[in-house]
C-alpha cells in the first residue's frame, strides 16, 4: 500500500458508507479547495470526518485558478489589508507546510511612468510588510536594463524600470489531490464520485444525515451524520435548496477565462503582473510546467456549470492585453489551451456592483437546520477556511473545542528540497516510489513534449484515485490545460493502460474516449 491511498481505498470507502453502521461527526459536501480544507481540519483535530465531492477532486473551480498562492497585490490596492494580511500568513504556511508544491515565485511590475514608479514602490514595500516574518522576499525597484534582463520579450517603449516582488506559485489540482491524500492519510474518508442526492432531517427540522449517490454504480446510501457542511463553490445555492426550497440565492459567479501559450512568447522564469488592464483589473503572465499561463477575466455569469466555456470577447480581451507587452503578439493559432473558471462570491452587499469590487473573503451561513454553508474566498485561504468553519461548528452545536492542527500539519508528498527543474517535481517525496516502477524506461515518454509517461497513468489510477482518463489527462497529469491537442493524441494510449490497472473493457475503454473528445474540443481554439 506504500502508506498512500490506493485503488482500494475508494472500495474500503464506499463499503464505510453503504455499511450504515458508522455514524459521522462531520459530513462535508464538495471535494474543492474549500471542502478539502474543511474535512483535513476536521479529521486533524480528531472527526470522524466523510467527504463526498460528485465528480473528481478539484473538477469545478480548484483546478482552473491562475496557480497563485498570494496575498493579492489587487486586494491592497482596494483597501482589504484584513485579507491581505490573512491570505498572506496563510501563502507563508502553505509555502512551509507543502514545498513541494509552492514556489517561491519572483514577479515583476513594469512601470512606464514615474508615478508608476512610485505607487508600485511604496505599495509593495507595503504589501512586504502586511507579510512580515512569512514573507517570502523583498520587494525592490529595478532598472530599465535589470528589467529587460529578467522580462526579455516585454515592451521596451518609454519602460522606466520594474517593481520586483514575492508571491507563491503552485500546481492547484495536485495540492487538492494532496490534501485528499492527507485526510486519507489522517484517518479520514475523502471520496471522489460520489453525489449528495438529499438531506435527511430528524423530527425536529435539524439535518442528521444525507442520501448519497454513488456516481459509477448508481447505488445509493443514506448515511447518519451529525453535522453537515455544504462547500459546493457555485453550487452552494442548490445544496441549501435541497434544505430549504425556495431559499435566497446567496452568491453570484463570475468567470475568469485564461489562455495558455508557449514560452516563446514569455521566455521568462519570472511571472509578469500587469496592474491595471483596461477593463480595470490585473493579469498576469506566469510560468508553469514550462509554458506560460495567461489571465485572466471578471465576467458575470447567470447559471454555474461545471464545465464552463471561455466567452470569444474573454479571449480576444487576453490576446489584445498581452500582444501590448509582448513583443512576440501571441494569435488564436498559438493558444495551447484555453480554460474558464467560476469565481463563488458571496452575494454583494449595498453599493458592490461589479463583481471585481465582491470582497474575496469567505462568508459561513447556519441555517435553522443548522447546515452549514460556506461562501467565497480563495484558494491560498483554504486552511484557514477550514478552521474558521470547524470552530464555527462546534460552536453552534456545542460540543467543546478541539485544537485546531493544520498550520504546522504537512501536506502529503511533503519534500523540503524540490528540484523545480526534474519533470516529477510535483509527487514530493511520492516521486522516488514512482521513479523506480519505470524500470529502466524513464526517458521513454507518452508525450515527450508534456514530459508524461506511462507509469503516471498506472499510478495515478493505483494511488491517486483516478477513476477516469479526463481525472489523468486533466487533474493527475496537466495535459489538458498545458497543450489541449497533444493531450488528445495520447488519450488512447492512456485510456488502454487505465483500463488493464482497472480492469476495464473495450467498451469502457470507448466511452472515456468519446467524453474525453468531447470535453477536450472546448480546450482547443479554432
Ligand atoms: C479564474 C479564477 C482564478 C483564480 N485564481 C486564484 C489564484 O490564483 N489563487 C487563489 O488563491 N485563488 C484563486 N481563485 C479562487 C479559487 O480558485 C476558488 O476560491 C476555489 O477554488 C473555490 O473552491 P471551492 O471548493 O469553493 O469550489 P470548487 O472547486 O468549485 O468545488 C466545489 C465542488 O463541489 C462539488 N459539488 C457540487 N454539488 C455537489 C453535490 N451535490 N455532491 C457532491 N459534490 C458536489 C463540485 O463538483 C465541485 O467540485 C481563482 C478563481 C477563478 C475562478
Amino acid at each position: 500500500m506504500l502508506g498512500i491511498p490506493s485503488v482500494h481505498e475508494r472500495v474500503s470507502g464506499i463499503l464505510r458508507i453503504s455499511s450504515g453502521i458508522s455514524e459521522w461527526d462531520i459530513l462535508v459536501i464538495g471535494g474543492g479547495a474549500t471542502g478539502l480544507g474543511i474535512a483535513l481540519d476536521a479529521t486533524a483535530r480528531g472527526y470522524k470526518t466523510l467527504l463526498v465531492e460528485q465528480s473528481d477532486f478539484a473538477k469545478g473551480t480548484s483546478s482552473r485558478s491562475t496557480k497563485l498562492v498570494h496575498g493579492g497585490v489587487r486586494y491592497l490596492a482596494q483597501g482589504d489589508v484584513r485579507l491581505v494580511r490573512e491570505a498572506s500568513i496563510e501563502r507563508g504556511l502553505l509555502h512551509r507546510n507543502a514545498p513541494h508544491l509552492v514556489k517561491d515565485q519572483i514577479f515583476i511590475v513594469p512601470v512606464y511612468t514615474l508615478w508608476d514608479r512610485l505607487k508600485y514602490t511604496i505599495g509593495l514595500k507595503l504589501y512586504d510588510r502586511i507579510a512580515g516574518k512569512l514573507r517570502l522576499g523583498p520587494s525592490v525597484f529595478i532598472s530599465k536594463k535589470e528589467t529587460l534582463e529578467k522580462l526579455p520579450g516585454i515592451r521596451s517603449t518609454d519602460l522606466k524600470g520594474g517593481v520586483e516582488y514575492h508571491d507563491g506559485q503552485f500546481d492547484d489540482s495536485r495540492l487538492a489531490l494532496n490534501l485528499a491524500q492527507t485526510i486519507w492519510g489522517n484517518g479520514g474518508t475523502a471520496l471522489n464520485y460520489v453525489q449528495v442526492t438529499g438531506l435527511l432531517k430528524n423530527d425536529k427540522g435539524s439535518l442528521c444525515g444525507a442520501s448519497l449517490m454513488d456516481m459509477e454504480t448508481k447505488n445509493i446510501y443514506e448515511v447518519t451524520t451529525k453535522a453537515v457542511v455544504n462547500a459546493t463553490g457555485v453550487f452552494v445555492d442548490d445544496i441549501l435548496q435541497m434544505d430549504r426550497p425556495g431559499s435566497d440565492k446567496s452568491i453570484c459567479v463570475s468567470q475568469g477565462v485564461h489562455l495558455v501559450l508557449n514560452k516563446s512568447f514569455y521566455p521568462s522564469d519570472n511571472a509578469l503582473m500587469i496592474p491595471e488592464t483596461s477593463d480595470g483589473r490585473v493579469l498576469f503572465a506566469v510560468p508553469w510546467h514550462d509554458k506560460v499561463v495567461v489571465g485572466t477575466t471578471d465576467t458575470p455569469v447567470a447559471e454555474p456549470t461545471l464545465e464552463p466555456q471561455a466567452l470569444e470577447k474573454e479571449i480576444n480581451f487576453i490576446l489584445e492585453t498581452a500582444g501590448t507587452y509582448f513583443i512576440k503578439k501571441p494569435q488564436r493559432s498559438d493558444v495551447l489551451s484555453v480554460f474558464a473558471g467560476l469565481r463563488p462570491l458571496a452575494a454583494p452587499r449595498k453599493g458592490e456592483q461589479k463583481t471585481k469590487e465582491i470582497s474575496r473573503s469567505h462568508k459561513i451561513i447556519v441555517s435553522a437546520s443548522k447546515l452549514f454553508t460556506i461562501l467565497g474566498g480563495k484558494w491560498t485561504t483554504y486552511r484557514k477556511m477550514g478552521e474558521d468553519m470547524v470552530n464555527r461548528i462546534e460552536k453552534e452545536l456545542r460540543w467543546g473545542h478541539k485544537k485546531p492542527a493544520t498550520a504546522t500539519l504537512h501536506i502529503h508528498g511533503y519534500h523540503e528540497n524540490a528540484n523545480w527543474n526534474d519533470p516529477f517535481y510535483f509527487y514530493g517525496s511520492d516521486a522516488d516510489l514512482l521513479k523506480q516502477q519505470m524500470n529502466g524506461t524513464a526517458n521513454i515518454w507518452l508525450s515527450e513534449e508534456l514530459k508524461i509517461h506511462r507509469s503516471q497513468v498506472k499510478w495515478a489510477v493505483e494511488h491517486e484515485m483516478a477513476r477516469t482518463l479526463e481525472d489523468v489527462l486533466s487533474r493527475r497529469t496537466r495535459a489538458l490545460l498545458l497543450n489541449a491537442k497533444e493531450s488528445r493524441r495520447i488519450a488512447p494510449e492512456v485510456a488502454s493502460i487505465m483500463a488493464d490497472v482497472l480492469g476495464k473493457d473495450e467498451k469502457w475503454k470507448e466511452e472515456q474516449l468519446k467524453a474525453f473528445d468531447q470535453l477536450s474540443e472546448q480546450y482547443v481554439l479554432k
